[in-house]
């Protein structure tokens, strides 16, 4: 099977360096998790790249990523985001950290970037969480092309597919399913 994981490296270095030129104007930090919203799906290559992660940790590890998991823990409630709306905290997350981060989807390594996408009316529309840039605005030049991001998670899973035909299942995984089939591992 193709190496996909550095398409994901390739995400997380848009951040480093993203952060790097606007650290002063950022809030992310370790702890802050308000990006770690419930609902979320992946591609199935990127499903398959977490179940690979958890099949790859040793008996003890597996064990205690399930206790982890099980503990209730009252910073895993719904809570008001930074839009003043309500969510839940994504299946993964325990307390303040992601449970996977070793094998986290692309998405997540791109959190608290500025993103751009084409509307349906074809403007250029641009969004950065409301706890970043409270003082100053990024430059459109470096926001992540949301359009771009997309298309080459879609080209992955094609190449996915293309090389795992008889793990043909669905396109996308929530990410609340894959984390009950990991339970159940
Ligand atoms: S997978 Fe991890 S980083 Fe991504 S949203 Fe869930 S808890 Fe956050």
């Amino acid at each position: 099977m193709s190496d996909l994981k550095p398409l994901q490296r390739k995400a997380e270095h848009s951040f480093n360096a993203f952060f790097e030129k606007y650290k002063e104007d950022m809030a992310c930090a370790q702890g802050c998790s308000r990006c770690c919203v419930g609902g979320l799906s992946v591609f199935a290559w990127e499903a398959a790249i977490i179940t690979d992660w958890f099949h790859a940790l040793s008996p003890e590890q597996k064990a205690a990523w399930k206790e982890r998991q099980e503990v209730p823990s009252s910073q895993n409630q719904p809570f008001i985001n930074s839009d003043g709306d309500e969510d839940r905290p994504c299946a993964f997350l325990r307390g303040d950290s992601c449970s996977i981060y070793e094998a986290r989807p692309s998405l997540c390594r791109t959190q608290g970037m500025a993103l751009s996408l084409k509307s349906e009316q074809g403007e250029r529309l641009r969004d950065w969480c409301p706890l970043n840039f409270s003082t100053s605005e990024p430059q459109a030049q470096d926001d992540l092309n949301l359009d771009q991001l997309n298309a080459m998670l879609s080209q992955a899973q094609l190449i996915h597919e293309r090389e795992n035909p008889e793990a043909l299942g669905p396109l996308r995984v929530d990410l609340s399913d894959l984390r009950d089939y990991l339970l159940r591992c």
